[in-house]
């Protein structure tokens, strides 16, 4: 793959249900595996959001949708491939309790691959609750990849592509393309890539706005002993949403961190600079939206470990949205639990209630101060760094677990 690896320009969420195949999509159109981390090896589902980047190319002796391949030679053609475009697939988790990470995942999505098993019964309930949640984010550039078509006939297949139809109908996926696909044998992925050439364009980008980093992730890449003089700063990864990012620029995190001053604590923010960006597994200078970013900072390395700065915002100091300890938000309550038994319904929002509230990659408890109809205030256990207008998805205990009830708006 050497120099042929570019930044990816555009991030397409990969949701649906467990098992469905989404990771074994990404892998056929890839070549990578997005469960990397160990721990989600060992339990067989992508607990973090995975990150994996697929550059889409074209033979030139062929046309849409024949022409487009993920291999570097057309060997009918006998003829090189040239490239349409490197995209990054987020692999969401499929895992009921995981929709949090989805949901923050979804910040950063440009358009989304619903992945839908053609074996089985539609919906499932993570199809129901992923779709639900493009839905209110507002995720409206979508392809239906209808896998597993290997193990069904044509009747099935039908039958399975009228369900979906049915299921879709009224949401932001009602118009989507269905494309039927085995990601396992690798049948009609051609069609498959020229789908969401067509559907999910790289959106426009202002260069010159402030850039605003979602921090994912974050790291301290030392080997266990290294002594002080070789330590390597915090690593940060994540997603640029606007604007552009250099080595050597200046760097400012919100919230930041909690601060001890005489008995009182207090929320700062943290500064540093860019030592190093690495996108498209790349060294690079400059990084635009798309994709997955390593960001070297000169932070102590201590700071970032184990993910301890993930929900963070990154930017240029002083141009970066407000942190917020709480806030009054518009609530758009959904009218029945997602992927639950038929007459769930969604209470109103009580005052005293604790919810659990994703902002961007962020997420935070907040207890309700106030509640109004369409509108409530919350007090933040951690600030977030937001601005008016944002989306924020919440979550109430219902049981054993934080189940989606609807989406906010953030009025200040
Ligand atoms: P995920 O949970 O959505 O990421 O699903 P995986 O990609 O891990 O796939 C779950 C299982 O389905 C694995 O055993 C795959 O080998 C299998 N699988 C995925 N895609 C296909 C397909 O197109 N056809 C068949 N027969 N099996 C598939
Ligand atoms: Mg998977």
């Amino acid at each position: 793959m050497a120099g042929t690896h570019r930044q990816p320009e555009v991030n397409i969420g990969l949701v649906g249900h467990v098992d469905h195949g989404k990771t074994t999509l990404v892998r056929a159109l890839s070549g990578e595996w997005t469960d990397q981390h160990s721990e989600e090896m060992k339990r067989g589902i992508s607990i973090r959001l995975g990150y994996a980047d697929a550059t889409f190319r074209r033979c030139p002796e062929e046309e849409p949708p024949e022409c487009y391949t993920v291999e570097e030679r057309c060997e009918e053609h006998d003829v090189d491939t040239e490239v349409a475009r490197t995209v990054s697939f987020v692999d969401a988790p499929g895992h009921e309790t995981l929709m949090a990470t989805m949901l923050s995942g979804a910040a950063l999505m440009d358009g989304a691959v619903l992945v839908v098993g053609a074996n089985e019964e539609v919906p499932q309930p993570q199809t129901e609750e992923h779709l639900m949640a493009l839905d209110i984010i507002g995720i409206e550039n979508v392809v239906i990849a209808q896998n597993k078509i290997d193990l069904v006939d044509a009747e099935q297949a039908h039958e399975n592509y009228e369900q979906i139809e049915e299921f879709v109908e009224g949401t932001v996926a009602e118009d989507a393309p269905v494309v039927p696909v085995s990601a396992e044998q690798e049948i009609n992925l051609d069609v498959l890539i020229d789908t969401i050439e067509e559907t999910i364009p790289t959106p426009e980008r202002d260069p010159d706005a402030d850039p605003r980093m979602y921090v994912a992730r974050s790291f301290d890449i030392n080997r266990p002993g290294t002594t002080w003089e070789g330590l390597t700063g915090g690593v940060l990864g994540g997603s640029l949403v606007a604007g552009e990012l250099d080595v050597d620029d200046d760097l400012e995190l919100r919230p930041g961190h909690e601060v001890e001053e005489g008995g009182q604590s207090e929320w700062q923010s943290i500064t540093t600079n860019v030592r190093s960006l690495q996108a498209g597994g790349e060294d690079v200078d400059t990084v635009s939206p798309g994709g997955l970013l390593g960001v070297g900072t000169g932070l102590d390395p201590s700071m970032t470990k184990g993910d301890a700065l993930a929900g963070q915002v990154a930017g240029h100091p002083e141009a970066l949205p407000p942190t917020w300890e709480s806030f009054e938000m518009e609530v758009d309550l959904l009218e029945r639990l997602v992927g639950a038994e038929e007459g769930e319904t969604v209470d109103d929002i009580n005052t005293g209630e604790p919810l659990m509230l994703t902002v961007g990659t962020a997420t935070t408890v907040g207890a309700v101060t106030s509640a109004r109809e369409g509108e409530c205030e919350v007090n933040l256990k951690r600030p977030v760094c937001a601005e008016e207008g944002d989306v924020i998805a919440i979550n109430r205990r219902v049981g054993a677990r934080w189940r989606l009830i609807g989406i906010g708006r953030l009025q200040g």
